[in-house]
């Protein structure tokens, strides 16, 4: 060992220790307005960021001016939703200061893991979407593309779940109030929004006039890239009231009632909509979309107009990615700007639109696919419905000169769908004017082709293409689970963080008695962690030696939680039945928000809390059974529970799950998926192989087989005797015992109303598939074995390689460069 060298580390370490002390020190008095006496462990968390932030600030001043320097084309993501998590963590691992900052705070008597604990996720996103935009962020940072995230800054983000008498109850999440040093308010950046009005034409001129308007103020947040000085911005607006005020109201001595209506007008940046799957169709979502987008777009043009006098170049220096439909009135009002406002001829404009934008799909249910009614739209916002009518027109126009005259076709593609009352498609409106439309795992892309967009893929095939979800390996291994992290490193290096394909090597150790030792107590370690919580919050009392099967995401039909709990209902009958048999001692744990207006999501909860509350308490299974709904699933409480996970469960109806990415951050952690051919399972089963994965159920097309030929849910119930009972426990009331008739509507929604998920269909093959992983588990070393062949096989799904892929085939940009650009080497 070179001990120069370690001396010479040290002496680096305890000199930043010094200064960071310093620096907190001087930010609780002068930045918080503390001295350290009367300071409670908020302040001292407020003081921190801020010496932590400072650090940051440097790199990303230099990044903004080196972008402008170069010129670079940037890429700008729009996204209704980014979930962020916590900021804290997350910037010590970038900046490489997690030790330094902890023993700082520690010098100073402030516990770290108590801080690093108080602060508030920012969630501003429902789930896997706003999880992606996420891990986008900082894989755009750390590759170095210059990228810009563009969203909202809800004052109300994801309610706070409680579960009280086991029913889910909404809590509002203020997540500001305590001030959040994360961000930098920018009062001079600043843009009308406008709504409502009407248009006055003269000649070709349309003039959009008499319009309701608010101010959309922007709040920057930096994002730090791992292992480089490349920082980012993630820009979210904010509504305020113009300054005009109702003059009339006021001089009639109504003061209040003229501020009052302002205020009003705010409401557009209140709320996260709580659900990101089914559309609500109510006009304030339609009004937050569009708030957001056209404040961005004015943004992006002024930021263009910095170096470039017309708009010709736009195309090379700029490119906007619509994250799903949400931000797709980004195109109507980037035509608005060109042509309305800086008089750019129609044609031109379009062409511009068309070589700027591009499109990624997140789904292909039907109910979550966007569509205004033509009425409400063009009472919002009737300059752009005129401009989606004449952007139509054109469309159809050129399909016609193109395919003939083809009534049938121009009634399925045409961006307004004329049954019944008139709506605008806007997936079709993403897909007429984007270069590049992309589904999210290699099954979605395909079936998006066959299914929603089956004329527009024949019509441009070029246009269409997959780009595989990913996680950033940063947040979800080296920050959510540092012990297996330790051991990479040990045996790795710490290259993986920025090259997950290095994990890889991983397989060269699948022998070693010592490496599988070690690996296995890390994960038993961080099931304890997990046990301590769920003891401590819930009073449940969890073995870690135990398998802990999870299923942590949005509760939602298609994603089958159910079919989860019928299994657990059919094992609890079946150890009751057989007592003394040898059961492999499992903990179901399930966590995850259902959307609040979701009554059968809602009931499902209930159930799995109900079942918890019978099962945990039945002395009889010895402890060889536990259930635990862990309530209010957030980033923060994903960074707990899947560094904990034995088992995955993915396990949607084949065809649902565009791909998902709590299915990647599982298995990058050593977990084994119990899943369905759905989503990016698919490409998970390739890369760990078939012996390393516990696949069953229907596949896509035999679930499309079964529909079409008349499912009868009856025929599963009727000839499987396992599954008919538990079905028949949760409808008698076994398990609401208060309440017999809790779960009729449950029983009904699979046994009477159709099954649509296919539960029962799935259900044999899902037992069978639970009983392997039952028999693997029984052997200590053959299940770590295969754990760690998962881990080995998650280099394809890090968000840096699908990153990397839309920067050179989606928006051709090349990575900004700064000076001695990589800190690390
Ligand atoms: C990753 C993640 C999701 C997405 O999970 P899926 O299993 O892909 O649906 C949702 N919520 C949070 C908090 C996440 O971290």
């Amino acid at each position: 060992m070179d001990l120069s060298q370690f001396t010479h580390q040290y002496d680096h370490l305890s000199r930043d220790v010094a200064a960071f002390r310093r620096a907190i020190s001087n930010k609780l008095m002068y930045q918080v307005g503390k001295n350290p006496e009367s300071a409670r462990p908020e302040d001292w968390l407020h003081a921190v960021s801020y010496a932590v932030r400072d650090h940051l600030v440097e790199r990303w001043m230099k990044t903004i001016r080196a972008s402008y320097a170069q010129d670079v084309k940037r890429v700008y993501y729009l996204s209704m939703e980014f979930l962020i998590g916590r900021s804290f963590s997350n910037a010590l691992l970038a900046l490489d200061l997690m030790p330094t900052v902890r023993q700082a705070l520690t010098e100073l008597e402030v516990d770290p893991d108590v801080v690093i604990d108080l602060e508030p996720d920012a969630a501003l996103g429902n789930g896997g979407l706003g999880r992606l935009a996420a891990c986008f962020l900082d894989s755009m940072a750390t590759l170095g593309v210059p990228g810009f995230g563009y969203g909202i800054r809800y004052d109300y983000g994801m309610f706070r779940q409680q579960i009280i008498d086991g029913q889910q109850v909404e809590v509002p999440d203020y997540w500001l109030a305590h001030g959040n040093p994360w961000e930098f308010h920018r009062p001079e950046i600043c843009f009308r929004v406008r709504y409502g009005g009407h248009l006055e034409q003269e000649g070709d001129v349309v003039r959009w006039v008499g319009t309701e308007d608010v101010l959309a103020n922007a709040y920057d947040t930096i994002i730090p890239g791992y292992g480089t000085e490349v920082t980012n911005t993630l820009r979210l607006w904010s509504a305020k009231a113009t300054e005009e005020i109702d003059l009339s109201a006021f001089n009639q001595g109504n003061y209040f009632g003229a501020v009052e209506s302002k205020n009003h007008s705010e409401n557009v940046s209140r709320v996260l909509y709580p659900d990101d799957s089914t559309l609500s169709g109510r006009e304030l979502r339609l009004r937050q979309e569009y708030f957001f987008v056209s404040a961005s777009l004015q943004d992006i043009l002024r930021r263009y107009r910095v170096n470039h006098r017309d708009f010709d170049a736009l195309p090379d220096k700029v490119s906007i990615h619509l994250n799903d439909t949400h931000p797709v009135l980004a195109v109507p009002e980037l035509m608005r700007l060109l042509v309305d406002e800086h008089g750019v001829p129609w044609k031109e404009a379009w062409a511009l639109c068309r070589r700027v934008f591009s499109y990624t799909n997140h789904t292909l249910m039907h109910e979550a696919l966007e569509t205004w009614p033509v009425d409400m739209l063009g009472r919002v916002l009737p300059r752009h419905l005129r401009m989606i009518f004449d952007i139509n027109a054109d469309f159809l126009a050129d399909l016609t000169a193109a395919h003939g005259h083809d009534v049938e076709l121009m009634r399925r593609v045409s961006l307004i769908d004329e049954h019944g009352e008139r709506r605008v498609r806007m997936a079709y409106l993403a897909v007429v004017a984007s270069h590049s439309v992309n589904g999210v795992s290699v099954l979605h892309s395909e079936l998006m082709r066959q299914s929603i967009f089956a004329d527009f893929a024949r019509l441009w095939p070029e246009r269409f293409n997959n780009k595989t979800n990913g996680v950033t390996p940063r947040r979800w291994l080296a920050q959510a689970n540092p012990g297996l992290a330790a051991l990479l490193d040990a045996r790795l290096g710490t290259g993986w963080r920025r090259n997950l394909h290095e994990l890889a090597a991983l397989r060269e150790y699948q022998h070693e008695r010592d490496f599988l030792d070690a690996f296995r107590s890390a994960k038993r370690a961080n099931k304890q962690r997990l046990a301590d919580y769920v003891g401590a919050r819930l009073g449940i009392d969890i073995d870690p030696g135990a398998l802990f099967d999870v299923q942590v995401k949005r509760m939602h039909e298609y994603k089958r939680q159910l079919l989860n709990l019928l299994h657990v209902i059919a094992r609890y009958q079946a150890i009751l039945a057989k007592p003394d048999a040898d059961w492999v001692p499992r903990v179901v744990i399930f966590s995850g928000k259902a959307a609040s207006a979701y009554v059968m999501a809602k009931q499902v909860i209930r159930l799995i809390n109900d079942v918890a509350a019978v099962v945990n308490a039945d002395a009889r299974l010895r402890g060889r059974l536990k259930v635990v709904f862990i309530p209010n699933y957030s980033v923060s409480l994903a960074e707990l529970i899947i560094p904990a996970a034995d088992l995955s469960e993915q396990i949607s109806t084949a065809g649902t799950e565009a791909s998902g990415t709590g299915n990647m951050k599982l298995a990058l952690n050593g977990a084994i998926t119990i899943g369905t051919l759905d989503g990016a399972n698919v490409e998970i089963r390739e890369q760990v192989g078939d012996d390393n994965i516990f696949i069953f159920g229907h596949t896509t097309a035999e679930v499309a087989d079964i529909r079409a030929q008349g499912y009868q849910p009856r025929n599963c119930y009727a000839a499987n005797p396992q599954l008919a009972a538990a079905l028949n426990a949760v409808r008698d009331g076994l398990f609401s015992p208060g309440e017999r008739g809790r779960y009729q509507a449950v029983f009904d929604a699979l046994m009477n109303w159709g099954d649509h998920y296919l539960l029962l269909a799935d259900f044999a093959s899902y037992v069978e598939a639970q009983q392997r992983a039952d028999a693997l588990y029984r052997q200590p070393e053959a299940w770590t074995r295969s754990a760690l062949l998962n881990v080995a096989g998650m280099g394809l799904f890090s968000s840096d390689r699908t990153i990397d892929a839309y920067a050179r085939e989606i928006w051709k940009t090349t990575p900004i460069r700064l000076d001695a650009a990589s800190v690390f080497e």
